[in-house]
């Protein structure tokens, strides 16, 4: 009977972990409730171009250039380790125009939630402490979250970003330059969101692939913003929908 013992508690620990970690509303619900971005819903041809694990300072940089060359805004889900290291390379960020945003001081997978917090933090004053901004965008590692994490950094004000789910391009796979481009090129639509890498790792595949997608996305007749300008972008769309609404309704 003993031996029944340990296995039934850890049964019942990792089903009581499970059902804590991923409770999870589900995207409709954060969606409308403003608490996650994924893309947005746009006639416009925009495009939010998306960076995770920087800065680097190759990389990062060669990135930079190529926005600049066309005319570009991106979004840089900075982590906080990695900007202390490269402070030149925020700033130049910061002063050409691009959104800094949080990705977590360490990239650890998994941390409490007090944890996250107090890294969310740690990394917002490192990029406060370089170009005077604060910002108010975080992405998680791995793009892991529940309930109790998106609670607790909405508290704190924190707006979760996420990625158009067809638009993750696995860049730091090292799928091959021509990959990157075909996937981005074919999926690419109004309103999307780009998953890049410039950081953790080797990043040579998503630099080269950025100087084909840029021209051609570009050649297409898109602009690249940033996130922030998305979500302006949202709430002008939803507000001409309330007005039109209201236009509609019945005397
Ligand atoms: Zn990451």
């Amino acid at each position: 009977m003993k031996r029944f013992v340990l296995p039934l508690i850890l049964v019942l620990f990792v089903f009581g972990v499970y059902d804590r970690t991923f409770a999870d509303k589900g995207r409709q619900y954060y969606e409308q409730a403003g608490q996650i971005i994924w893309e947005i819903n746009t006639e416009e041809k925009v495009i939010a171009l998306t960076f995770d694990d920087g800065p680097h300072r190759k990389y990062t940089t060669e990135i930079l250039d190529l926005l600049k060359k066309h005319d570009a805004k991106a979004t840089f889900f900075i982590v906080g380790a990695n900007a202390e290291k490269n402070p030149e390379v925020v700033l130049r960020m910061y002063e050409e125009g691009h959104e800094l945003a949080n990705h977590t001081y360490s990239h650890k997978s998994r941390m409490s939630v007090p944890r996250l917090i107090q890294e969310l933090k740690k990394t917002d004053e490192t990029i406060y402490a370089i170009t005077g901004y604060s910002s108010t965008l975080f992405r998680p590692v791995e793009g892991v979250y529940n309930d109790e994490i998106v609670e607790a950094v909405s508290k704190e004000g924190y707006q979760l970003v996420m990625w158009s789910w067809h638009l993750d391009t696995l860049d730091w796979k090292n799928p091959g330059v021509n990959k990157i481009v075909k996937f981005v090129l074919d999926g690419a639509k109004e309103g999307n969101v780009v998953l890049f890498h410039d950081g953790g790792g080797n990043r040579r595949q998503t630099v080269a692939a950025l100087e084909k997608i840029l021209p051609e996305l570009k050649r297409e007749g898109y602009t690249f913003i940033t996130i922030s300008d998305m979500m302006r972008m949202k709430e002008k769309n939803q507000n001409q929908d309330n007005q039109d609404k209201q236009i509609e309704l019945p005397k």
